[in-house]
């Protein structure tokens, strides 16, 4: 499932594919992808709409758009197993291509969704989706990041998932942050020192920087970049998928346990419940 890392990645591959064209018209084959508004408003609306930029909050794709005077957003969620690909539009669309729009060059943006759980928003405020959502994790300073736990209570790794709480992370970001972190995905948050939310902290912006660095991971079909190549960050995993492998610092065969009903990794030896 793509995270942070994966969005940023998808948004780097797509603007200079798309930046400065116009979107011409929409073929919505699957209607429940548009969550808002409807797919007959949105494939209207959509049409003539010229992309002036493409950002990301969180695991959101935000193409800013603008049609004469209006300013619109045009947000996409991948969730499982959505993706973008452009094509020229006489490529053959295959089933899973829910949603495609055409460009003003005689391409397609389409998005590819087996398990149809991705969705999509055309809205003039992006706060009406976005809005609700925690902090950027690689945006934030550590001062910051110290008083997110302030007021917060629960175990270390449902917190770490909750998007309200820190905006980005999924399962295997948290995974890889708490194993660098060494500390144990079901610590009490109120429990950790300083020194391990600073600890924390560091762990986290590594993560996320270096997987940004090498277009994020890919770990089976669930993910791959816009130009089908994959994510490289699989070969720097440390705990997520590494299961009966040795963990890189102590040698202990890496364990997994279920956590928040998430498949979740970690160095019983490094990683232990209590300091
Ligand atoms: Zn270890």
């Amino acid at each position: 499932m793509p995270e942070l890392p994966e969005v940023e990645t998808v948004v780097r591959d797509l603007r200079p594919y798309l930046v400065g064209r116009t979107i011409t018209g929409a073929t919505i084959r699957w209607q429940r992808t548009i969550a808002t508004p409807s797919a007959r408003v949105f494939a209207r609306q959509i049409r003539g709409c010229k992309i002036t930029a493409i950002t990301r909050r969180a695991k959101y794709l935000i193409f800013h758009l603008r049609a004469g005077q209006q300013t619109k957003f045009f947000l996409a969620h991948l969730r499982m197993t959505g993706g973008f690909r452009i094509d020229p539009h006489t490529a053959p669309r295959d089933k899973h291509m829910h949603v495609c729009l055409w460009l003003d060059n005689s391409a397609e943006l389409r998005f590819r969704d087996p398990r149809k759980f991705g969705r999509m928003w055309l809205v003039d405020d992006p706060t009406q989706v976005v809005g609700k959502l925690g902090p950027e994790p690689l945006e934030i300073s550590t001062r910051t990041f110290h008083a997110l736990f302030e007021k917060r209570r629960g175990n270390l790794k449902p917190v770490l998932l909750d998007q309200t709480f820190l905006a980005g992370l999924g399962n295997i970001y948290v995974d890889e942050s708490l194993w660098y972190a060494r500390l144990h995905p079901l610590r009490r948050v109120e429990s950790l020192t300083r020194e391990e939310r600073a600890r924390l902290y560091r762990a986290i912006q590594s993560v996320l920087t270096r997987a940004i660095a090498v277009g994020g991971t890919s770990i089976d079909v669930m993910y791959t970049r816009v130009n089908g190549k994959s994510g490289e960050f699989v070969k720097s995993l440390r705990a997520f998928d590494q299961e009966d492998r040795p963990c890189r610092r102590c040698g202990t065969p890496i364990i997994k346990m279920v956590v928040a009903q998430r498949g979740t990794h970690l160095c019983p030896r490094c990683q232990r419940t209590l300091k």
